[in-house]
């Protein structure tokens, strides 16, 4: 329930990428990681990314993957900030590659102060939307700004859960560090809309603040609130696996990967988590969405952690009648 989608924009899709500086080799290792040239990022890295994350899907245990759109940087008027940001994609281009493959399940991305937010909600739920994803500090989303109370009640009515980026974030530029704290995510989760704490709070850098405590403190007090185990296998955000593994968190966590960011056994293995055999046996594996997954399941993670998802995300009533529901792990 978290597989990024990216795209220059080749084929008319929309997207774009804006790498600079720091962020050139850390692209080139994702591109690498999931086996794509590094050429593709000039290329037609649309149609090469979509090709190459179906490929990984179908030849995974997972029986689908969710999407995920990316809105533009919008200041607190709504309207984007010019430069800001380091890629886009459009939600009608995860809305159309859902229809075309069984294996992905769209999440779309709304700034809530977009002054045609609540439009855009609407087109993007009758268009089939399954979950809504944000990333509160590289995005300056306030999402506990009490002007959003209304965005928050439609996605809360229309069953549609919330994906929000928490804690420390290196892979894209942060405009807003304090909203990394989970806390911001109150507002939402009091107007009762599902919402899933991606990495719980995790820090991602040494020197992040870390929110791990605020989360869990926060998922005793809400049952609403879930906390996701993407990026767990990178150094820093899978330290906390042993209280994820215990309740009351435990019936809280859903699978996610953060696809295409790396996911290595070395640091579960350095901490214990899995052992010599499950770490040489699985960081072998070439397909990186089945590698986390096994990698997740040697560390204890159960198989209620990879199906959970099936009750939260949004399920739109089928546009044609036997249309069977979608099947995920
Ligand atoms: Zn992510």
């Amino acid at each position: 329930m978290h597989v990024h989608v990216v795209g220059n924009g080749t084929g008319g899709t929309g997207c774009w990428l804006r790498v600079r500086g720091w962020q050139r080799p850390l692209a080139a290792l994702m591109l690498r990681h999931i086996g794509l040239p590094r050429e593709a990022m000039t290329g037609d890295l649309d149609r090469l990314y979509v090709e190459r994350l179906l490929e990984q899907v179908r030849g995974s245990s997972l029986g689908a993957a969710v999407i995920l759109a990316q809105d533009l940087v919008h200041n607190e008027q709504g309207r984007p900030i010019e430069g800001a940001g380091s890629f886009y994609v459009p939600n009608d281009y995860v809305l159309n590659l859902s229809r075309q493959h069984a294996e992905f399940l769209p999440a779309v991305s709304i700034h809530p102060a977009r002054p045609e937010a609540l439009e855009e909600l609407n087109r993007c739920l009758d268009a089939g939307a399954v979950m809504l994803k944000c990333l509160p500090n590289c995005q300056n989303i306030n999402c506990s700004d009490r002007r959003f109370t209304r965005f928050w009640e439609r996605m809360a009515e229309a069953k549609l859960p919330l994906l929000a980026h928490t804690g420390g974030e290196h892979t894209l530029p942060v405009v807003r560090p304090e909203f990394a704290d989970p806390r911001i995510l109150t507002l939402p989760l009091e107007c009762g809309v599902t919402v899933i704490a991606a990495h719980c709070g995790t820090k991602s850098g040494l020197f992040d603040p870390e929110y791990f405590h605020v989360f869990a403190e926060l998922a005793v007090r809400f049952p609403n609130l879930y906390g996701d185990t993407s990026a767990f296998n990178v150094p820093i955000r899978g330290r906390h696996v042993p209280e994820c593994l215990r309740q009351p968190l435990l019936d809280r966590m859903v699978h996610g990967s953060d696809y295409p960011v790396p996911a290595h056994g070395h640091f579960a293995w350095m901490r214990g988590f899995v052992d010599w055999k499950s770490f040489r046996r699985w960081e072998r594996q070439p397909n990186v969405l089945e590698r986390d997954y096994q990698l997740k399941l040697a560390m204890g993670f159960p198989a209620e952690s990879f199906t959970r998802i099936q009750e939260l995300l949004r399920r739109p009533r089928p546009k044609m009648a036997g249309t069977p529901a979608p099947l995920l792990s």
